[in-house]
């Protein structure tokens, strides 16, 4: 096979839902289809502790999918798809929003007893900075659901995004007979009590086949094509230009729990979505039918298997091919580095994989010298644009109960912020190490992890800090004034960032409004 026809089979999306909305189940389920399971329900562990406090060490120790962003690889028809997990826990979304850009497409999974939520909502917005295409799936028609013609309403008037439905359901909750697939013009027929497996499905061609009315009964049959000819007048056809901009999604229908349905969507997603798309850096746009390898790294992860107590850097590969022991440059530290044994994620084991192409992850071990945001060239100086850090929203200062292990506190604090795990700042005017994080959970996480892997006791105490901004002059005097004045307010971050850090919101403006040379963000790109 040719370089151009490997990149062109491979398909790379994300999930993005509000949490129960079925996201994992549907990931059991595409993992069935694309025969990594023989048996779907494997994927995590479930209970009581879905979102307790506990949540995050519980999962990791279970190292299931859900934890942080796992990558898994399978074979779709003739495509090979790369789905990234996401972790759905609002303290992880710093995580979600990464991995989002080293996707090409996204499914959209809806609980259509409740329409579109807030998570959603939140990570719409993400996926509209880069136009990524969406795919919908209203999930759990096997429950009672809200009219489905009023789930369209809602996903267009509230995410701003067109909607174009691919199959219609018939019935719903326990009356739920199946789908009628528009676009093929045959009814699929749902059996229930089979989410296990992959069946044999009875299919009804046509919509005024009398089999249809004798499979679903004369009722639901009529409400079928009464509520067609309504939805074609009313709703959007399904077009490709559109879809790929990021203003119209395809629309499907059924019930992870009960594999059904799933298999329609993969099927949308397999022949729609965008083989791998190319990236902007700093010096030129990359296109993935460049045969020279180059990437980037969105995220890592600490100690995946407790038996590799290691990191994994997760690398996009945006064009090119990676090959075991191949020689990559780092521009950020301008060397070269020799990587013979990249791992990939097939159904949660890892394999020492030989080569990977555009549009495929990789995991690289890390030993400290990987930073989110890095890019690998194969020898050019660009870097990656468009990988987000996120202001922090909450603080706390943190110590040690033992003074002597200052060192390794920094260290594991420097180490944690490289991950993306937490945000780390060091005043300049005093010793205090404050640690900044967008979700609460994130302040237990760390705690919990430099006990275990840096074996420092730290804890927390109350911080003067409401919010923190990277600051920024193009004028180096006015930079050295700012500093001078601001002093008090300034901090270091962990890859050595100036950041303003406010006591107050008040304080915020009053200082940008003091400093108009100075710029403020609230994001900052790796
Ligand atoms: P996540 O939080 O988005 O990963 O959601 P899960 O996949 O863990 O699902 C949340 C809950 O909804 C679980 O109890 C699932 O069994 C249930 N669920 C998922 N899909 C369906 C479905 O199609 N029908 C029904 N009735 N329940 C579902």
């Amino acid at each position: 096979m040719s370089y151009q026809q490997e990149v062109d089979k491979r398909r790379t999306f994300a999930i993005i839902s509000h949490p129960d909305a079925g996201k994992t189940t549907i990931t059991e389920k595409v993992l069935l289809f694309g025969k990594a399971l023989q048996k779907a329900g494997t994927v995590k562990g479930r209970g009581s502790n879905q979102h307790a406090k506990s949540d995050w060490m519980e999962m990791e120790k279970e190292r299931g999918i859900s934890v942080t962003t796992s990558v898994m690889q399978f074979p779709y028809g003739e495509c090979l798809v790369n789905l990234l997990d996401t972790p759905g826990h609002e303290d992880f979304s710093e995580d979600t929003y990464r991995t989002l850009t080293a996707v090409d497409s996204c499914l959209m999974v809806i609980d259509a007893a409740k329409g579109v939520e807030d998570r959603t909502r939140k990570l719409m917005e993400v996926t509209r900075l880069r136009d990524t295409p969406i795919i919908t799936f209203m999930n759990k028609l096997d429950r009672d659901i809200r009219d489905p013609m009023e789930l369209l309403d809602e996903v267009e008037t509230e995410l701003n995004i067109a909607c174009a439905p691919v199959t219609w359901p018939i019935g719903c909750g326990k009356e739920f007979k199946g789908v009628y697939h528009i676009h093929r013009d045959e009814t699929i027929l749902y059996q229930s009590g089979h989410g296990h497996t992959i069946q044999d499905v009875r299919i009804v061609k046509g919509l005024d086949n009398p089999e249809l009315d004798a499979a679903v009964g004369g009722v639901l049959a009529q409400q079928l094509r009464d509520e067609l000819e309504l939805v074609v007048g009313a709703s959007h056809e399904f077009e490709l230009e559109p879809f790929l901009a990021g203003e119209l999604t395809p629309v499907f229908f059924g019930t992870a729990l009960g594999n059904f349905g799933v298999d329609h969507m993969l099927d949308g997603l397999t022949a729609w979505a965008p083989k791998p798309q190319g990236r902007a850096t700093s010096e030129r746009d990359v296109d993935a039918s460049e045969e020279k390898f180059s990437g980037f790294v969105f995220k890592i992860q600490a100690n995946m298997d407790p038996k590799h107590r290691d990191r994994i850097a997760f690398c996009r590969i945006v064009s090119g091919k990676y090959e075991k022991g191949m020689k990559m440059h780092q521009p950020r530290i301008g060397k070269d580095v020799r990587i013979s044994d990249a791992v990939t994620f097939m159904a949660g084991d890892r394999d020492v994989l030989d080569e990977a192409y555009a549009g495929d992850i990789i995991g690289l071990h890390n030993h400290g010298s990987i930073q989110i945001g890095d890019t690998f060239t194969a020898g050019e100086t660009f870097r990656f644009t468009g990988i987000p850090n996120f202001a922090p929203e909450l603080f706390r200062r943190i110590r040690l109960r033992d003074p002597l292990k200052q060192k390794q506190l920094l260290k594991g604090l420097v180490q944690l912020s490289e991950e993306g795990a937490v945000q780390v700042f060091r005043p300049l005017i005093n010793n205090d190490l404050i640690v900044g994080a967008v979700g609460v959970l994130q302040f237990d996480v760390v705690v919990a992890r430099l006990k275990s892997e840096y074996n420092v006791d730290a804890i927390y105490e109350a911080v003067n800090v409401a919010t923190a901004r990277w600051v920024d002059c193009k004028d180096a005097k006015k930079l050295d004034e700012f500093k001078r004045k601001a002093e008090a307010n300034l901090a270091l971050d962990g890859g050595d960032n100036l950041t303003y850090i406010a006591p107050t919101r008040v304080n915020l403006s009053l200082a940008e409004e003091r400093y108009p040379d100075v710029t403020f963000r609230a994001t900052r790109e790796h």
